[in-house]
């Protein structure tokens, strides 16, 4: 499913498209698409709220399948190896902050459905070292875990390091319900914030401790009683929702790529305190690492809505309106011709 350019979501841009299958690279690996995760990154990309990087190209980036060819330097991945290909395709490794531990910051790093041909597609291309070994498991239960889990989790990192506090989610997609899952069973008290009762009610059903509605009202009468805070929405207005719910000398995370801007914020009353707030940037390796081996040890379990690959546009739509329970997943098995 190609994107051409950048438009509206109403006007269905993705196209599908028959290409051949991609040859690879040297120190690349030709992984055969079992499905692929819509992230509200790829809606992001479809509209153009990131500026095009490179036209045309295939959207997604929570991408679970089988290795099915690999490049002439490859040495670490087998063909037939389970793997996950997440957003973060390729760092330089020389950078300031490849140098230093975090390499999420890279200068030149890319991304997968965004810098290079994603996983809305029946093959994608991952490189070595990127390309993530999976256990074994339910295909579209983990492809959530690629990119809502990983960098929800460095959000949480950010937020909260230290387990045992209160911890409040704001936007209760695809990353918090994974997200609060791992928080409620590494011991933090979570809290979840949405105007959707429906995301509210799977937020009591996966442990939050506590669920506020954010648009009765009810936010106003509340005193601050968040040790950190992670904002999912992509709207400014929930920062300051957040920054309202949070203790002196705690941190609220941004789990976003793109957001609407914040409104004033009143300095006094909300920041005040050494009260923090930090944007997250995709992830490191170690932060994929450390995250599958906490889903897998704590068996997370993913709330997922299965799709066709077809129904890519579909399935935007509905992310858009917040019509999505958990996480879209698109079923990109096809026959296809050896
Ligand atoms: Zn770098
Ligand atoms: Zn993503």
């Amino acid at each position: 499913m190609v994107l051409r350019a950048p438009a509206a979501i109403a006007t269905r841009p993705l196209r599908e498209e028959t290409r051949p299958t991609p040859e690879p690279g040297p120190t690349q690996a030709v992984v055969r698409v079992d499905c692929c995760g819509v992230c509200r990154t790829d809606l992001h990309v479809v509209v153009g709220d990131l500026p095009p990087v490179r036209s045309p190209i295939v959207p997604g980036h929570e991408i679970v399948g089988r290795v099915e060819r690999i490049g002439s330097a490859v040495r670490t991945l087998a063909v037939g190896d389970r793997v996950g290909v997440p957003w973060l395709r390729r760092t330089c490794g020389a950078c300031e902050f490849c140098a230093s531990g975090r390499e999420n910051l890279c200068d030149r790093k890319e991304f997968t459905g965004y810098s290079a041909d994603g996983g809305y597609a029946t093959h994608v291309l991952g490189e070595e070292g990127y390309v993530l070994p999976l256990p074994a498991g339910d295909a579209f239960r983990q492809a959530p875990f690629l990119c809502a889990g990983i960098i929800g989790y460095r959000a949480l990192k950010a937020a909260l390091p230290r387990p045992g506090g209160r911890i409040g989610f704001f936007g209760f997609g695809g990353s918090a319900h994974l997200t609060l899952q791992l928080a409620v069973r590494q011991g933090y008290e979570a809290v979840a914030y949405s105007r959707d009762d429906e995301h509210l009610e799977l937020a009591r059903r996966l442990g939050a401790a506590e669920t506020v509605r954010t648009d009765d009202g009810s936010l106003e009468r509340r005193r601050p009683t968040l040790d950190g805070a992670v904002v999912y929405a992509p709207a400014g207005e929930v920062v300051l929702q957040a920054l309202r719910e949070m203790k002196k000398g705690s941190t609220v995370a941004i789990a976003a790529i793109h957001m609407s801007p914040i409104p004033p914020i009143d300095y006094d009353r909300v920041l005040f305190g050494e009260r923090k707030i930090v944007s997250v940037e995709a992830n490191t390796r170690q932060d994929a690492r450390e995250f599958l081996t906490l889903a897998s040890r704590l068996k997370l379990e993913s709330t997922v809505q299965v799709r066709e690959l077809s129904e890519a546009n579909e399935a935007l739509i509905d992310l858009d309106r917040d019509a999505v329970v958990g996480t879209v997943v698109l079923d990109c098995r096809r026959d296809t011709p050896a």
